[in-house]
């Protein structure tokens, strides 16, 4: 954004806020962009931060598109991104141009009325990072701040662009890059601070949230969410207090705990709000043996954005073992409850209940669930703390088929909160999933560490169960009511994974979904009005702005992450991957979508199944714990990365070596297993797949 964009946006802003200062004071405000994104409320015609405001709340005062004249919604452009794996990005929308990443962080500048591209930026990620990534190359958006555009990287770093041209000002690596930590999360920028955490929890690294100086990309303060070895000396009072919950040596394992997405922010209180993610490994029984609450997993925790400062925590699920993250979306509103108006903080975390806390003391204020739940009775009113079923503390007895499984009762898709209706809008998940200790437990840092055995929630292979665990597995759009906790209205969807939300002042709800639909709902009943057929399964969340008095309605579409790539036999066939896009509609909008040419799966004869039950027992074990989680449980592939049953490769022993443990495709993403496989592993590896490829589960499902 040019100086002249900047004071033209202040000036709207100050005018719209009803301000009598002079245009002197007004250029003197264009100093402290602070005031610009605290006011963001009052400027409905962009969209200056991740939520679009500090409060994250995904809702746009604009109300041009109504369900009375939603029928002339059509695409107005669309661009195509150039990749084929998840999109998962919130666009920013300032200064008439729109700021969206693709896979690998990509970022790009475009002409928010007409989609012309301005400049794109590629940080040229080395592809071999894949072998850290839990869930696909993705990344969630960038920021905004005083004509620089701040994007976080796979690779850990945070980069600073300048957002007229694209140009790189500064480039800082926020992570050690020896450990698998990646940054797929928005960063947020709070007074003058670049505020990112990273993921990892799943092999073994230590959770935190930095901020750096949005001008020189310097350090300026570090928050850990989890303590490290008591050895070396506690960083903070609160990890003092924090080392208090853990038991045995916790500090080996890394202990988990990333800031991976969720962010929100005060500017009258003044705090920051952190979501703290799963501990690693999930399994607490040898992450932190006796038990303990393990802080601060699983928690909202408050800080003073100037200096990292703890003030207050809540924490959704205490001694976590069940990778329940609260790294969820958080929205804060004021709400009237029981006659009185608070100020509150929401959360619908993966453990599948819907909290509703005081956001200036952490006090809770009620709790319910919003799918099926059965790792907990309720939520304590008294205490705030879930009253547990014992038995679903797997590591002490049977394994335990849970509600939700480790992708949650809601991931990281963002919910919405339309003050017009007062209702939250859920997408949420059903994943049951059986957790059973591992008592071969062994950490690593290339696979994954997380101390539940994957034999008992591998897909079913006889068919009937099979189709048994996909009518199982669900997703729904819930309209919740967060002062009555109690479900508005639900929609269901043919499958989970479906996109986020935004509620507008129109009266309407937009969320895409996993059979490639675009769709606008009545926010007040959940009447479907309108979709739209995007070729791709869309999971990120819309946006809306405005441009000389016309609403477009923006969302990038691109089928993909961890459900994806781990459960590809679970999807329907309209969510095939191969076209990310950004997709722009307005009221008349009559532009056409190119159709991109169906991509057929060759099918050759597999190779000759010769390995006896021993060798296909390793080799499934040996998949399920390196390969599973990108290319598909059973070998069954989302279609986002190679179908391993059908290359060429699969029939030439040296070939596949090569790949596997020489690392011949690297460059493409697939990194060398040297350090984890011998070679007799990985040719039991091989002969598993063949064995996949003799008797493909999708095939029997048509
Ligand atoms: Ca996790």
């Amino acid at each position: 954004m040019n100086k002249t964009g900047l004071t033209g946006l202040l000036l709207a802003i100050a005018l719209a806020a009803g301000c009598s200062k002079g245009t002197e004071d007004v250029a003197e405000q264009a100093a402290d962009f602070s005031t610009v994104l605290a006011s963001a409320d009052g400027n409905a015609e962009v969209w200056l931060s991740h939520g679009r405001t500090y409060s994250e709340q995904r809702y746009s005062p604009l109300k041009q598109v109504t369900p009375d004249n939603i029928d002339q919604l059509g695409l107005a452009w669309a661009f195509d991104l150039g990749v084929s794996r998840g999109i998962e990005a919130t666009p920013i929308v300032a200064d008439g141009r729109i700021f969206v990443t693709a896979t690998w962080n990509i970022v790009y500048a475009l002409d928010a009325k007409t989609g012309e591209q301005l400049w794109r930026f590629d940080p040229q990620i080395d592809r071999s990072k894949s072998a850290d990534l839990c869930c696909d190359a993705v990344n969630r958006g960038v920021a905004l701040w005083d004509g620089k555009i701040i994007t976080g990287t796979i690779d850990g770093r945070l980069i600073a662009l300048d957002a007229a041209t694209g140009r790189k000002l500064w480039d800082v690596v926020t992570v050690d890059q020896e450990k698998p930590y990646t940054i797929t999360g928005a960063p947020r920028v709070v007074k003058g601070k670049v505020l990112i955490g990273n993921g990892g929890a799943e092999f073994g690294v230590r959770g935190y949230l930095s901020a750096y100086d949005v001008n020189t990309g310097d350090m300026l303060w570090r928050f850990h969410t989890v303590p490290g070895n008591p050895e070396k000396g506690f960083e903070s009072d609160a990890m003092k207090m924090a080392a208090k919950t853990w038991k045995g040596s916790w500090w080996q394992y890394g202990g988990g705990g990333t800031v991976w997405d969720s962010m929100a922010y005060d500017p009258e209180l003044d705090l920051l709000y952190i979501g703290v993610g799963n501990g690693s490994p999930w399994n607490q029984s040898i992450r932190s043996p006796g038990g303990g609450d393990n802080l601060f997993l699983s928690s909202i925790v408050a800080l003073r954005p100037d200096t990292g400062e703890y003030v207050w925590h809540y924490q959704t699920t205490p001694g976590e073992t069940w990778d329940y993250t609260a790294t969820q979306h958080m929205i804060l509103a004021d709400l009237e409850i029981k006659g009185k108006k608070r100020k509150v903080i929401m959360q619908a975390p993966k453990n599948g209940f819907f909290y509703v806390l005081d956001r200036a003391t952490g006090q809770f204020i009620s709790a319910n669930n919003y799918v099926p739940v059965n790792w907990a009775t309720h939520i304590d009113p008294n205490t705030g703390r879930p009253v547990e079923i014992a038995a679903a503390r797997y590591s002490s007895g049977e394994p335990y088929l849970q509600l939700p499984g480790p992708l949650g009762g809601h991931n990281w898709h963002p919910m919405s909160f339309s003050p017009q209706t007062g209702l939250v809008y859920i997408p949420a998940l059903e994943t049951p999933f059986v957790y059973g200790n591992d008592p071969a437990f062994k950490q690593s840092d290339v696979a994954w560490n997380v101390g539940t055995d994957s034999s008992f929630s591998s897909l079913p292979t006889d068919l009937a169960q099979f189709k048994a665990v996909r009518a199982a597995v669900k997703g729904q759009l819930l309209a919740w009511d967060p002062v009555a906790q109690k479900q508005a209205w639900s929609v269901d969807h043919a499958s989970p994974w479906n996109g986020g939300v935004l509620s507008t002042a129109g009266g309407l709800v937009f969320q895409g979904n996993a059979n490639a639909k675009f769709v606008a709902y009545n926010a007040g009943t959940g009447e479907r009005l309108w979709d739209h057929f995007a070729q791709t399964g869309i999971v990120a969340a819309p946006i809306s702005y405005s441009i000389e008095g016309e609403q477009y309605i923006a969302v990038a579409s691109g089928w993909g992450g961890a459900f994806t790539l781990i459960y590809g036999g679970l999807f329907p066939a309209e969510s095939s991957p191969g076209v990310g896009r950004l997709l722009v509609f307005k009221l008349g909008g009559d532009a056409e979508l190119p159709v991109v040419a169906e991509r057929h799966l060759r099918k050759p004869t597999p190779p000759a199944l010769t390995a006896d039950s021993s060798v296909l027992l390793a080799g499934k074990s040996l998949y399920d714990a390196n390969c599973l989680v990108c290319h598909g449980d059973h070998a069954i592939s989302s279609g986002l990365l190679p179908d391993l049953r059908w290359t060429p490769l699969l029939g030439i022993e040296d070939a596949w070596n090569s790949v596997l443990l020489g690392g011949a495709r690297a460059a493409q993403g697939m990194p060398s297993f040297r350090s984890q496989l011998s070679k007799r592993d990985s040719e039991a590896v091989r002969q598993y797949v063949i064995s996949q490829a003799h008797k493909p589960l999708e095939d029997a499902l048509k």
